[in-house]
């Protein structure tokens, strides 16, 4: 009879451990922004309120992923107030393999156009960031917007966007979706005529699509190696030179600055340099050499 009743305490403790392994969320969807004044509010451009947008895309995002046997849980489901670090803790805490964060951009001069996505700068967190946006800008690139790629970009205590520095810390690969411009007035037409349901669908395909792709698979399985990036981890001028000089040996001087040329709005080129493949930098430049970029 003890034993019995081992079995059954046994058998529960199962289920339930089962039970909380298929409630853990495979993608966490963070709504950026929230919560009073205009910091909460994010980018203000009547009737467009970044912080209501982002909330109205995230939940349309995680009805389809659901929809779809993708769990995913969200990092606020109301207009509130939640820090960045709390926002990585959230999807740490629920076992996120991914955390896509949910924006749109506006700048100060108003003079820009067009989809992006940032990503972290560091080992497999950037092949993820680059892979899984790649994706879902393709599918936000066909609603009729210009895709400005997937970019990285250092700031003095790594990666530069404190959401991905917070999740990456924690060992949650994070992109951050900027979807359009809402002071252009032609990303404002799209996002007019397609409606916040488009773009949601756009993301959800492009997030469905990376995770049945080899490295979703791999950041499913747990053999890509995701391992927390400590925020101290920055990037040092002396390190970024000494990685360099060896980097350097395998281009030309015009392919050099060339490549230079093309992270040089993060104010450190050769750092980020340093962090991408040689092989991808290599085909980087056969495509430039071709004349297709
Ligand atoms: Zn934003």
């Amino acid at each position: 009879m003890k034993h019995l009743k081992t079995f059954f305490v046994t058998l529960a403790l199962c289920v339930f451990g089962i039970g909380v392994t298929a409630n853990a969320a495979t993608v966490v969807i963070d709504p950026g922004h929230g919560g009073a004044g205009t910091e909460g509010s994010g980018a203000i451009y009547a009737p467009y309120v970044e912080k209501a947008l982002t909330l109205d895309v995230a939940t349309k995002l995680c009805d389809e992923l659901n929809a779809s046997g993708i769990s995913t849980t969200m990092t606020r489901t109301s207009d509130a107030a939640v820090s960045l670090p709390e926002r990585a803790n959230k999807a740490k805490g629920a076992g996120a393999k991914l955390m896509v964060s949910i924006h749109f951009n506006a700048s100060g001069p108003h003079d820009k156009t067009g989809t992006e996505v940032w990503s972290s700068m560091y080992g497999n967190h950037y092949k993820v960031g680059a892979e899984c946006g790649s994706q879902i800008l393709s599918n936000i690139s066909a609603l009729g917007l210009s895709s400005k790629g997937v970019k990285t970009r250092s700031g003095s205590q790594g990666d530069y966007y404190g959401v991905i520095r917070y999740g990456v810390s924690l060992g949650v690969p994070t992109i951050i979706v900027e979807h359009c411009f809402l002071d252009n007035p032609y990303d404002r037409s799209i996002l007019d005529s397609k409606g916040t349901a488009a773009f949601a669908h756009a993301d959800a395909a492009g997030i469905k699509a990376f995770l049945a792709s080899g490295t979703g698979q791999a950041l499913m399985n747990g053999s890509l190696d995701v391992s927390p990036v400590a925020a101290s981890t920055a990037v040092t001028a002396t390190a970024a030179g000494a990685a360099s000089s060896n980097l350097r040996a395998n281009f030309t001087s015009a392919e050099w600055q060339w490549l230079l040329s093309q992270w040089a709005y993060t104010g450190n080129a050769e750092a980020i340099m340093s962090q991408v493949p040689l092989a991808d930098l290599k085909s980087l430049i056969n495509e430039h050499n071709k004349g297709n970029i």
